[in-house]
């Protein structure tokens, strides 16, 4: 069986609703043969979602009936076409074996934003859906550290980027890329083409979520992302000092502009308890449980400074890694990977 005969036999697989066949109009765009049986890669440009299912069942339908085949493996992938635009007229497309994009965002540096999209992921994880995290800061990526990883990333044949494997998650970072490449020259429009091509040349495998781990602001690095790839969902950490609160409405200004769905807020570092019972609101109380009712978006959480948080994050296991009834960040975690689920069907 060569991938050759399987290109033949494809050619009687047509386009829905053409006379011409899949093969003629190139969309076969790999075909490989094994002693254990045959991959084809599809990729189909369209909107419509059951032309490529209607070419998935006929490519089986074909090649099943094939003799001494082994397994067969369709993959189709499905781009946006040419010139079209989606909902927010921008032209963003969805990446490849990835149901669901989230993208963590704040106005500010350092309010937890990492820490959230690593937390997120994990409890996302945690509820049994296949889950990535792609920390896309050129200039300060921590996702390595977060999960504690040192490994560096392989490539496939298609030169995609293989992500790196850590308590069950994918894991992408442009820090892992990065060695001799200094971040200051990449600057300005070339940080958002490196950026852009960064996005589509992860070989992510089959996931339900993908996290986006935007960097922090909401200037044209975050805005090619959100234009780029088409995120389902964002989600703005803050911390409760008005400081930070006016940059979070600034991330949520970006979204409403290029129609992202706002999942809602997180007000990170809402405040700290003592050993001895007494609760301290550090940066104020109640600043982010304000702005979300202010600016009409759910709170999706408080999460409290907690030590263990940060001695975790700094060591490769994230608190979400806990078990419910553990730790109280850990919890509130799960609850919001729960309400997330709920809310964007995957
Ligand atoms: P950002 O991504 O917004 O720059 P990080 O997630 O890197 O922020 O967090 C900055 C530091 O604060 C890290 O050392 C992290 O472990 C710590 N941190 C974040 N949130 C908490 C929290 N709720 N409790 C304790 N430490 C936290």
């Amino acid at each position: 069986m060569t991938p050759d005969f399987i290109r033949e036999a494809l050619r009687q697989v047509r386009y829905p609703g053409f006379s011409r066949d899949i093969v003629s109009f190139g969309l076969v765009k790999g075909v490989e043969t094994t002693a254990a049986g045959v991959e084809v890669r599809i990729e189909v440009q369209t909107r419509d979602p059951d032309i490529p299912e209607k070419i998935f069942k006929d490519c089986h339908a074909i090649l099943d009936e094939l003799p001494d085949i082994g397994n067969v493996k369709v993959s189709i992938e499905i781009k946006d076409p040419p010139g079209s635009t989606n909902v927010a007229g921008t032209g963003k497309s969805s990446i490849p074996g990835v149901k669901r994009i989230i993208a963590v965002a704040s106005g500010k540096g350092g309010v937890g934003k990492s820490t959230v999209a690593a937390n997120l992921a994990v409890a996302l994880s945690k509820t049994g859906a296949r889950v990535g995290l792609c920390d896309c800061d050129l200039y300060g990526p921590s996702v390595a550290m977060m999960f504690g990883t040192t490994e560096r990333p392989m490539s496939n044949d298609q030169d995609e980027i293989i992500p790196i494997e850590a308590h069950g998650l994918q894991l992408m970072s442009m820090g892992f890329l990065l060695e001799d490449r200094s971040p200051v020259i990449v600057r300005g429009p070339m940080a958002t083409r490196y950026t852009q091509q960064f996005l589509r040349q992860v070989a992510w495998e089959h996931l339900d979520y993908l996290i986006l781990d935007l960097p922090p602001g909401t200037g044209d690095i975050q805005l090619t992302i959100v234009q780029t790839v088409s995120v389902d969902g964002s989600v703005i950490v803050t911390t409760p000092q008005e400081v930070a609160l006016t940059d979070a409405r600034k991330a949520v200004a970006m979204f409403s502009k290029v129609n992202v769905p706002i999942l809602g807020l997180i007000e990170n570092m809402a405040w700290f308890d003592c050993d001895h019972g007494q609760r301290y609101f550090l940066f104020g109380e109640g600043g982010g449980v304000r702005e979300a009712q202010h600016l009409n978006v759910p709170m999706l959480g408080q999460i409290p400074i907690d030590a263990e948080t940060g001695r975790r994050g700094d060591s490769g296991a994230p608190v979400a890694l806990l078990e419910r009834g553990t730790n109280t960040v850990a919890d509130s975690f799960h609850d919001i990977a729960a309400g997330i689920r709920a809310s964007l069907k995957v």
